[in-house]
């Protein structure tokens, strides 16, 4: 697997993935055993606290909701099978609620965010917490209905699966599917904390009761609560555009670098023209897949975008002289790619005749980029002057024709 398919997983499993193993190997340490209550106490006061106010700050409320709605959940399981017990068996409570609490989550992860006074969230809000009423009325009016959930589809059926129904299984499992093709795409924190946060649901509902399944709810919100810094974190840090770590990061980087290093400076070639002649949205797009091939430097190098069409790559421990063979093998994969755009499919020419010939949908382009690279000799010399020596080496190779790796003499 390439490094960014790596990352691009690993965005996945941080936080979210790590705080579920951590919530399953807290529900089964005997040790633990007179800490769980408070856990869960302290979860039920400060999750929802802490996710209103990073919610409200990051602007992220669907979340927050899935949090609260997560606890409610566990509360509801704990209270209301003893309680309502004339109307609803507990296997039937507890079925019905392996249907609903996937939709919801689905439901609170669909869509976009839209703020706290948003429609959107109301009409979510409405739709999930009037479902009690409706279940009410539904068993009222459809007296069979709750045998529906209990439905077993298939017979003999492994126990792994049987904590739940099959029909709550199937619903969690198509909306794992539904999430995890979602963030595939998307690949927003958000998306991966909802992710994590059904597995840590079902875990809570299939096969643990009483406080264990409680403690698996509230992580399951962590898990949220977790989510929403980390996208807060990946939009200060990540480069919208190429999805590669911005300005600030590197600077971050700058901070805490070894005594050897070294630094190198990218710029793509031409690219004013290549703006002019395609259009920007085009070199956006260029723009973005030069970043792909720049993530996927070899040799450890830390890629960053600098600014417009311009790419840091730090190399912790490595001389320029080591450097130069990952840069050289990154400057002909972007030499030798043929990156294929979309056009704007509108007319090319107005000329006579030409009317109505539209630009071909999609088409090969193709750029090139200049570096320079430069090392930290003198162990006092700071960061700046590194990177100001790999700026005058990149300028040395834009002179000498460009497409090329230039070191600083
Ligand atoms: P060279 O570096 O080879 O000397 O030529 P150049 O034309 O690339 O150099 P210059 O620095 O003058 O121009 C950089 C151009 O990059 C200017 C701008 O049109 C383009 N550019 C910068 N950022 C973006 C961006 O985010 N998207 C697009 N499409 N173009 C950008
Ligand atoms: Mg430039
Ligand atoms: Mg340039």
């Amino acid at each position: 697997m390439s490094v960014v398919g790596i990352r691009g997983v690993a965005g996945l499993f941080l936080p979210g993935g790590l705080l579920l193993l951590a919530g399953l190997a807290f529900n089964q340490a005997p040790t633990f055993v007179p800490w769980r209550g408070l856990v869960v106490r302290i979860g039920l006061v400060i999750l929802p606290l802490l996710g209103i106010m990073v919610g409200w700050r990051f602007n992220r409320f669907k979340p927050v909701m899935a949090i609260g709605l997560l606890l409610v959940v566990a509360r509801f399981l704990r209270v209301v099978p003893e309680t309502v017990s004339e109307f609803i068996s507990p296997d039937q409570f507890k079925a019905l609620l392996a249907v609903l609490l996937p939709l919801n989550l689905v439901l609170l992860a669909l869509g976009r965010e839209r703020g706290l006074l948003s429609l959107s969230l109301a009409t979510r809000f409405i739709l999930i917490f009037s479902q009690p009423l409706l279940v009410v009325y539904a068993t009222d009016y459809f007296p069979g209905f709750l045998s529906l959930v209990e439905q077993p589809l298939l017979q003999n059926l492994p126990p792994l699966v049987a904590g739940l129904p099959q029909v709550g299984l199937i619903v969690y499992l198509l909306s794992l599917l539904l999430i995890g093709s979602l963030w595939w795409h998307r690949r927003d924190a958000v998306l991966a904390g909802f992710f994590w946060a059904l597995i840590a649901a079902y875990a809570a509902q299939a096969q643990y009761t009483g406080i264990r399944s409680s403690i698996s709810f509230t992580f399951g919100g962590l898990i949220l609560l977790a989510s929403i810094v980390e996208a807060a974190y990946s939009m200060a840090y990540k480069d919208e555009l190429t999805g590669l770590p911005g300005r600030r990061a590197l600077n971050e980087l700058c901070l805490r670098l070894p005594g050897r290093y070294s630094i190198a400076m990218l710029d793509i070639d031409f690219f004013k023209k290549f703006n002019d002649t395609y259009g920007h949205d085009i070199g956006d797009q260029v723009l973005k897949m030069v970043a792909g091939k720049i993530g996927r430097v070899t040799g450890g190098g830390r890629p960053f975008r600098y600014g417009g069409e311009e790419f840091t790559i730090v190399f912790p421990r490595k001389t320029s002289e080591e450097c130069l063979e990952h840069l050289e093998r990154l400057r002909k994969s972007v030499e030798f790619a043929e990156f294929m755009v979309r056009g704007q499919d509108r007319p090319v020419k107005k000329g006579r005749g030409k009317r109505g010939e539209v630009a071909p949908s999609q088409r090969k382009v193709g750029v090139t980029i200049s570096i320079g690279v430069a090392t930290r000799v003198d162990r006092k010399s700071p960061v700046g002057v590194v990177m100001k020596e790999a700026d005058e080496a990149l300028y040395k190779a834009k002179k000498a024709g460009r497409n090329q790796v230039s070191q600083r003499s």
